[in-house]
């Protein structure tokens, strides 16, 4: 009988669409669970580059300080040297050349100083970043958890509808099912058997003509979409 293998055939399609469901959302969990770990990614990065920042700045402000050592050390052997003048124009000018040296001196120490908030506000930047990063990384790992048992549980689902499959395939007869698979594959949405809506085919919304919905009716031949091929029932 025909309308026992149409039965069967539907029943697989049924089988097939949630196998399909399953297995597109296993294959695509690798992806999803990167996107969800793409915040706690993207703090790390902006956390990357402060510590860039703060490197280069902390170049800079080893710099300063070397250079205000130097400075000083002159100044000392300037100072020293004032001891040594035995005039008062020789005398004015190593003064000149001191005040000078203190002036450059305290500007560089201004511009330590303004290096040092800066290195202060870098640190204080990454202990946000860090606190919250390590609180967004415990959430995510969370909702990693869960969606992995989910995973696991439609595989577990996914072995279970194989083994059924094979059964119900073994049911239905070779001819029939090879149709049915050679029509499947052909379409993006695995679907090779569909039911009519008034004259229209659910696979593809084309008008089917009334001596195909009439075959279709008498259950006694297997129609096919003269559109989509899809078998119709
Ligand atoms: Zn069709």
């Amino acid at each position: 009988m025909l309308t026992k293998e149409i039965e069967r055939l539907v029943e697989l399609q049924k089988l097939d669409n949630e196998i399909k469901t399953l297995t597109e959302t296993i294959n695509n969990y690798p992806l999803k669970k990167k996107q969800m770990m793409q915040p706690v990614e993207s703090l790390l990065k902006d956390m990357t580059s402060i510590k860039k920042e703060q490197k280069k700045l902390q170049i800079s402000r080893k710099e300063k300080e070397l250079e205000i050592q130097e400075k000083e050390e002159k100044i000392k052997k300037l100072l020293k040297r004032l001891d040594e003048v035995k005039t008062n124009k020789e005398y004015a000018s190593l003064l000149s050349e001191i005040e000078d040296l203190k002036k450059k001196k305290s500007d560089v120490e201004d511009n330590l100083l303004l290096l040092m908030e800066k290195d202060e506000q870098f640190n204080e930047q990454l202990k946000n970043y860090s606190s919250k990063s390590e609180k967004l990384k415990l959430d995510v790992e969370e909702k990693i958890q869960e969606e992995n048992k989910k995973i696991e549980s439609m595989q577990v689902q996914l072995k279970e509808k194989a083994a059924l499959r094979e059964k119900m395939v073994s049911e239905i007869s070779r001819e029939i099912y090879s149709l049915y698979e050679k029509i499947r594959a052909s379409k993006k949405d695995g679907i090779a058997i569909c039911p009519l809506e008034g004259e229209s085919c659910t696979g593809c919304s084309v008008f089917v003509p009334t001596y195909l919905v009439e075959k279709v009716k008498a259950k006694k031949t297997l129609v096919q979409c003269e559109n989509c091929s899809r078998i119709l029932y």
